[in-house]
């Protein structure tokens, strides 16, 4: 019997949607850094009957009857999420990492006031003050950028512009910075200006729970976290807080922003940071970082350059203008080739966001199928070679067959096929 046997039944167009996303997810190489692989246990927690129900509110102070496990699946969630990573109060309902960070500003915040986070095209997010998002519309947004000879975050400067504009929130983390994040910098900054401070951890949760990469806990008022880039959850958001600040965000997410938490999601998130505790989880965060350190030094030799010349976490920048080419078509001839990453502006882009000059890429995919750092070196060589035949469709699919052989060897976390 297949493993989807009702759905092949019932619905047969999404059966056969749901075993091509397998299939593509097994023979190819994913590189897309907030991309992942959550395991099976996971994966039949996000498709429990916990679905079925409705539990707006708190442990112990919900509005309709029935919750006699949720409550205790959700108090299970928090606590995990609390030792895990060392929080005095987590939250587990934001559906996902936007609607988290929105709660963090409407909880702190009122209309207008000044906020501070890293400007998109230098690694920022959407929802750190960008101008076609909520953040950067209902708020007055300043942003930062990094430095614009080595494209690392400069604190002196971050201080300057905080002394200038007085935010009443600064916000650090980044969807596209390859190094460490100087957490305790932030938080001296955002005291000097009497700023709350929110660390948005949403890539690299799985490292700093694997001891890989500095914590932003004991430092900021407020962490936000999506559960499935490396952290290797379900989809979803989390917010891990002082005390001190602790009632405004719970109001903020419930009733401020969302109804019904979603419980299926909730039972997977408790299963995954049962997972990231483990001393195997130790192992890979640190087999994550490892990787993206053999591949950049991999692809320098090849001749990409990358975004501060390498990488101190999950995730590398490569300008494909090195290589001749642009991210856009480097991205896609990739996908081709069997490799899956996503153009990005790099720091300081001449060129436009919908056709920038850069690639994406990173290891928490990959790391879980078990790639350690002699296969980055046969990846390097995929990309070199995916350059060669940069206008040559039927030599990329050449490639895109012997990816698929390569990745027979690496047993991916969830799916039950190869
Ligand atoms: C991914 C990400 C988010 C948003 O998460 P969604 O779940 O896609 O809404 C927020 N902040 C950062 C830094 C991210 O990388």
């Amino acid at each position: 019997m297949h493993h989807l046997e009702h759905i092949r039944q019932t619905d047969p167009e999404v059966f056969d949607l749901i075993v091509n996303e397998e299939k593509r997810q097994f023979e190819k190489i994913r590189l897309i850094p907030s991309e992942n692989y959550v395991s099976t246990a996971v994966l039949e927690a996000t498709g429990s009957v916990f679905t079925n129900k409705y539990s707006e509110g708190y442990s112990g102070k919900r509005y309709y009857e029935g919750q006699q496990y949720v409550d205790l699946l959700e108090d299970l969630a928090n606590k995990r999420a609390c030792e895990l990573f060392g929080a005095d109060h987590a939250n587990v309902q934001p559906y996902s990492g936007s609607p988290a960070n929105l709660a963090v500003y409407f909880g702190l915040l009122k209309p207008g006031d000044t906020v501070m986070g890293l400007a998109l095209p230098h690694g920022g997010h959407l929802t750190h003050g960008w101008n076609v998002s909520i953040t950067g519309n209902y708020y007055r947004s300043v942003q930062y950028t990094v430095h614009p000879e080595t494209h690392r975050l400069d604190y002196d400067y971050i201080r300057e512009l905080a002394r200038k504009e007085q935010p009443k929130l600064i916000v650090a983390g980044a969807t596209a910075y390859p190094r460490i994040i100087d957490f305790a910098a932030f938080r001296s900054i955002a005291d000097e200006v009497g700023a709350f401070f929110l660390a948005d951890m949403a890539h690299i949760a799985g490292l700093v729970a694997a001891g890989a990469h500095p914590s932003p806990v004991p430092h900021a008022h407020v962490v936000s976290t999506t559960t499935h880039k490396t952290l290797r959850g379900p989809r979803g958001g989390m917010l891990l807080m002082k005390n001190e600040v602790a009632e405004q965000i719970d109001r903020a997410v419930f009733p401020g922003l969302q109804g019904g938490p979603h419980n299926h999601t909730t039972a997977a998130i408790a299963v995954a940071l049962k997972e990231a505790a483990t001393p195997e989880f130790r192992e890979y965060g640190h087999q994550i970082v490892k990787n993206a350190r053999a591949l950049a030094e991999a692809l320098v030799e090849k001749g990409f350059k990358l975004i501060t010349g390498g990488t101190d976490n999950h995730l590398i920048l490569i300008d494909a203008t090195s290589r001749g080419t642009r991210g856009r078509k480097l991205a896609k001839v990739l996908d081709r080739c069997g490799i899956v990453c996503n153009m990005n502006t790099i720091p300081f882009d001449p060129r436009k966001p919908f056709d920038p000059s850069g690639i994406r890429i990173g290891t928490p995919a990959i790391t879980s199928r078990g790639m350690k750092e002699p296969e980055m070196k046969t990846l390097a060589g995929f990309f070199a070679r995916a350059i060669d035949i940069i206008e040559d469709k039927e030599a990329q699919a050449v490639v895109a067959a012997e990816v698929a052989e390569f990745c027979k060897a690496f047993p991916a976390p969830g799916i039950r096929i190869g």
